[in-house]
């Protein structure tokens, strides 16, 4: 744990690289850049010195806040659980619209050196269940999450990520071991268009890969759809495709969100979605077999609660981030008929706080 921190030349030795024809080729995400002896990858935080590539970010954390898990947003992993979010400077992508872009858009590390071992205890001392990698991509903080992820399993924590999912399956591998459940970020319905133009990404490929890769190795899976409302975001067979992906791939039970956008960074020229557009996308999942499909960013929206999909009564109210009634017993039980949701109430022998606090 910390042993490739080297203080005397402040760089940690990166991983999931291999050198190929006088050139360093980084494989942690599915850009693959191809880095030149003093050069620095995408991301701005991987760096070839010497002929070997080193992590910049590696325990340069820009923020350390508690959220609620349904910010992430996860609505079915241990709802009612505060989790500690912690993010590095960089990011893979290079969204135009992102709001999060004073550190996801910065190519620098300037924040001073936080070890695992503080993160851990402050979750703990916080009041947190788990501990969510969040804000910028932590695809690009992998060491370090990895390090951070094992210290809070052996506390007893869980491990969240948020990601748009463009890791390769070779780092995913290894990653996975300490992840519990992810976010997977789509958006505008992973359109080839829309991520060559807006996040200067080739296309989504790689990402429905690693959700089937997540599948195989048992993380529990949430998807969203940031619904953009410009051409390239709006085709109707990327949306279907989409959906399809995640019912026959994933499970008509995976939970799928159309998050609302609103202007930011680069497109500030860009409305908000519309909320009926994002209400006819809710219907049109539901109605090609989705059991639950949200709408985000519009707080007290009928469509962020839960339905039992064996009887319609609904289960879970919520407003924003919060859950005001909660009707599944400890098991995931609709109180109605019966039906078994796809809810995680009890991971590693800890119990959501929602029972907790409302007698389940
Ligand atoms: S992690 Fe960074 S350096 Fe590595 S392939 Fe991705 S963008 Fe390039």
């Amino acid at each position: 744990m910390g042993g490739r921190w080297t203080v005397e030349t402040g760089l940690v030795e990166a991983r999931f690289w291999r050198r190929e024809d006088g050139r360093v080729h980084c494989y942690l995400c599915a850009r693959h850049c191809r880095i030149p002896e003093g050069g620095i990858g995408f991301c701005g935080v991987r760096k070839v010195v010497d002929g070997r590539l080193y992590a910049l970010n590696y325990g340069r954390i820009v923020t350390l806040n508690v959220d609620p898990i349904e910010k992430k947003p996860l609505s079915h992993f241990m709802p009612g659980a505060l989790v500690a979010s912690i993010a590095t400077a960089g990011c893979n992508y290079a969204c135009q619209y992102c709001q999060n872009w004073d550190i996801s858009q910065r190519r620098r590390v300037e924040e001073p050196y936080t070890p695992p071992e503080y993160v851990v205890e402050e979750a703990v001392r916080r009041g947190a269940s788990g501990i969510s990698y969040t804000y910028n991509e932590p695809t690009i903080f992998a060491e370090y999450a990895m390090d951070v992820m094992a210290l809070a399993h052996s506390r007893g924590l869980f491990n969240t990520w948020v990601t748009n999912g463009y890791m390769t399956v070779e780092a995913l591998g290894e990653i996975s071991r300490d992840l519990d459940a992810a976010t997977v970020d789509f958006k505008g319905h992973g359109d080839r268009a829309f991520y060559r133009k807006y996040i200067w990404v080739k296309d989504a490929e790689d990402i429905f890969e690693s959700l089937r890769e997540m599948k195989r190795r048992g993380i529990f899976i949430e998807v969203t759809d940031l619904v953009v409302p410009v051409k390239e975001g709006l085709r109707e067979e990327s949306f279907e495709r989409l959906v399809k992906f995640v019912y026959d791939e994933l499970g008509p039970d995976t939970p799928l969100h159309f998050l609302r956008f609103h202007p930011d960074y680069r497109m500030m020229d860009v409305p908000h979605t519309p909320v009926g557009l994002l209400e006819k996308y809710v219907e049109k999942a539901r109605s090609m077999g989705l059991h639950h499909v949200y709408i985000g960013n519009v707080w007290g929206h009928p469509y962020e609660d839960t339905y039992c999909p064996g009887c319609g009564y609904k289960v879970v109210d919520r407003y924003g981030f919060y859950i005001t009634r909660f009707e599944l017993d400890r098991h995931g039980r609709c109180p109605k008929c019966g039906y078994k949701l796809n809810f995680i109430l009890r991971w590693r022998g800890v119990e959501a706080p929602v029972l907790i606090d409302t007698g389940s």
